[in-house]
This record gives structure tokens, C-alpha cells and sequence, in this order.
């Protein structure tokens, strides 16, 4: 086994990143323009080295959450478009110009105070809109009747961008998707009729782009985890996933210290697990402080020398004991997988998800920045 560098690191495959927007773009078409989602950090797989790769493989458009995020990335050097999706503050607003990000805006009358701003900048400048068509969070609930109004105060403004966000796209066992899908076409009809045609039209994230719910995704798509090799699991009536991609980062640790205890012994914190023979402890370089979840204790696999192995005992903050008694061969230095493949064994970000109680999203966003990252072709 290769000689660990790190204590605990995740490696991040840049051709299989590639591979995955590359799946997103044949699938939807050219006529959709597919904008990756690089919020928090691009789900931890490093927001600025993945939307170089991404900017190179062709990606003209890419989603964060914050301005911060959307700086971050400037002052990288990225040049595509960026859209900032989960709402700004006035603090901020400054910082949408000069970075020249694009804001979804949320609030009628944070389209007047956008409107001002270009006013006084004598710029034109471009925002999308955000309706909120069901999911109750953020954007406009309002009719068209009043959007359409309030669109008209804005001679400044360059309406370019029309989006929503489903609540329960994973849900095919309630009409919620739908009735959204409804009450967009019905407010973009309207604003239609009198002459307002953004250039975008964007609803779909991972699920409808998967699942081909063809009928949303307009000419725009916002993909996040299926760019990180991610689909989640959907439940009631779905047709077959259409989209395959591969999960992109493989997450490692280091066994620090192995030891033989007899049978009989508690192991970690609360001694929550105890020896039924005599066993091979492996203490490894990784825990709760990395983001690998407390919730495994006594109940995680990691991939030793290519095989499962369960972790026994609490995961404490910075160590966490596995059972090497199947795998003899390994030994302090080596490197063990927490999750990603060896051979044809594997432990993704749904497995911990489910032995943890979360989900996909969250175990992948919770890899801390004690984390090295290394990227790898
Ligand atoms: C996070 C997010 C996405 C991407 O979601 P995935 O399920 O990861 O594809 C798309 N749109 C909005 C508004 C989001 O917040």
C-alpha cells in the first residue's frame, strides 16, 4: 500500500467530474444549458478546483449560496457566470456588482432596491427571479398580476432568469412536483403575455434531471449532487433513472496503531463495545472531528485491504477503532477507505447516510476542513 501523506484525506477525481457533467449535458441536450451547483464548497469536493475543472470541460454557468461563495470564486479566477441562489442582504449588495455576480432575487421589493442600484451604477443588470410555486421558502408567492407590475418599475433591470425549486422532486408519491410544474407555467404565461421572456427558464436539481422529467427542466438545469456522482434514492411510482454517474471523491484515513485485545475487553468511550474473542484493534487517523459521524459508532464499515470491516465502538473525536482480525495484513501506515471502492467493495455517501440517520448531502457537506483534499485524474 501506498505511503499516507495525510492523516485523513479525501481524493477527488477530476476526469470522473468531467465524466459526470458530461452525462448531465448528453442527457438534457444542447438546447439546455446545464449550470453545476458548487454551493458549500461544491458538497466538500472544493468549490474553486471543481469549477476550474468544470470551466474547462465547458461549463459557462455555475450556482453558489452565498456572495461570499460567489467571491471566493472570482478571486480564483473563474469567469463563467455565477448565480447566487440562496438570497443576499443589503451588506452584500456592493459585493454582488463588483464581483459581477448574478442575484436571484426573492422579494418584489428587493427587485425596487436591485432597480435603484442600477440606477445609480447607470449599469444594466441582470438577476433572475425566484418564485416560490409550493415548496414554501424562499421567493415570490405573489400573483403575476403584481410581479408583472413590479417587473415594470424596473427599466434598468434585465429580467434574464425565471426559476423555482421543487420540494419533493424524490417523491413520486405525491402530486406536490406537479402542481408546482402548474403553478410555474401558469405565473411564466403570464409574464409571457405581456412581453416578459426571460432567457432562462430553470427548475430541475438532480432528481427531475435523472429521472428525465423532461418537463422541467426548461433550457436550464442545476445539478448538484449527480455532479458529485450522486443520485438519491426516490420513492413511490418513478420510471428508471436515465442519468449514471460515479461517485467523485473517495474518502481515506490512516491506522495509526493496531493491537491484539483478548476477548472481554471494552473498547472507546462509554465502553460501548466489548470483545467476544480475541481481536486485531486498528486505531485509525479519523472521527467526528473530520465529519466522519458520531452516529457509526458501533456501526460503521470501513474498506481494509480490500474488505469490509465494522467499526467498533464510539467514534470519538479524532480516532475511531475498526476490527482487523479478517484483515492480518494490514498495518500502522496503511491507508484505509471510509468511503469509496476498493476492488469490487464499496462504501458510498448513501450507505453512511442511511447507518447514520441523514442524508447523502449531509455526510458529504460534513467532511470538515481538517480534511486534506487531493486531486487525482
Ligand atoms: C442545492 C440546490 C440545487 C442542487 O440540488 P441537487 O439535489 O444537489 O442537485 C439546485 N437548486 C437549488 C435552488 C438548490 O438549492
Amino acid at each position: 500500500m501506498p505511503e499516507c501523506r495525510y492523516r485523513t484525506w479525501v481524493e477527488i477525481s477530476r476526469s470522473r467530474l468531467v465524466a459526470n457533467y458530461r452525462a448531465i449535458c448528453d442527457l438534457v441536450g444542447p438546447q439546455v444549458t446545464v449550470m453545476p451547483v458548487v454551493k458549500a464548497d461544491a458538497y466538500r469536493h472544493g468549490a474553486v478546483e471543481v469549477s476550474r475543472t468544470l470551466e474547462q470541460a465547458g461549463a459557462r454557468w455555475f450556482a453558489v449560496s452565498s456572495v461570499e461563495e460567489g467571491v471566493a470564486l472570482r478571486q480564483a479566477g473563474i469567469r463563467a457566470r455565477i448565480l447566487v441562489m440562496a438570497d443576499f442582504l443589503p451588506f452584500e449588495r456592493e459585493a454582488v456588482l463588483e464581483f459581477d455576480l448574478t442575484p436571484v432575487i426573492h422579494r418584489l421589493e428587493d427587485l425596487a432596491a436591485w432597480e435603484r442600484m442600477a440606477e445609480r451604477y447607470g449599469r444594466q443588470l441582470s438577476f433572475h427571479l425566484k418564485l416560490d410555486t409550493g415548496m414554501g421558502r424562499l421567493g415570490i408567492r405573489e400573483p403575476a398580476e403584481a410581479i408583472i407590475a413590479a417587473l415594470k418599475r424596473c427599466p434598468s433591470l434585465n429580467f434574464e432568469g425565471l426559476m423555482t425549486h421543487f420540494a419533493s422532486a424524490a417523491h413520486y408519491d405525491t402530486p406536490q412536483t406537479e402542481q408546482q410544474l402548474a403553478r410555474f407555467k401558469a405565473v411564466a404565461e403570464q409574464l409571457a403575455a405581456v412581453g416578459f421572456r426571460p432567457r432562462y427558464q430553470h427548475l430541475a436539481a438532480t432528481v427531475p434531471i435523472a429521472y428525465g422529467r423532461k418537463e422541467t427542466w426548461g433550457n436550464m438545469v442545476r445539478p448538484g449532487q449527480a455532479i458529485y456522482g450522486y443520485i438519491s434514492p426516490v420513492r413511490g411510482p418513478a420510471p428508471a433513472p436515465l442519468l449514471k454517474v460515479e461517485p467523485v471523491l473517495t474518502w481515506k484515513a490512516t491506522v495509526l496503531d493496531v493491537k491484539e485485545l483478548p476477548a472481554g475487553s471494552p473498547v472507546g468511550y462509554g465502553a460501548m463495545y466489548w470483545t467476544t474473542r480475541p481481536t486485531r484493534l486498528g486505531i485509525l487517523t479519523v472521527g467526528y472531528g473530520d465529519g466522519y459521524p458520531h452516529r457509526l459508532s458501533n456501526r460503521g464499515r470501513v474498506i481494509a485491504a480490500g474488505r469490509i470491516v465494522p467499526v467498533l465502538g464510539a467514534v470519538s473525536m479524532d480516532l475511531t477503532a475498526v476490527d482487523l482480525t479478517h484483515a492480518p495484513e494490514v498495518r500502522p501506515g496503511d491507508a484505509v477507505t471510509l468511503l469509496g471502492r476498493e476492488g469490487r467493495v464499496s462504501v458510498d455517501a448513501h450507505w453512511i447516510a442511511k447507518a447514520s440517520g441523514t442524508i447523502s448531502y449531509n455526510v458529504l457537506c460534513s467532511i470538515s476542513s481538517r480534511v486534506s483534499r487531493v486531486y487525482v485524474d
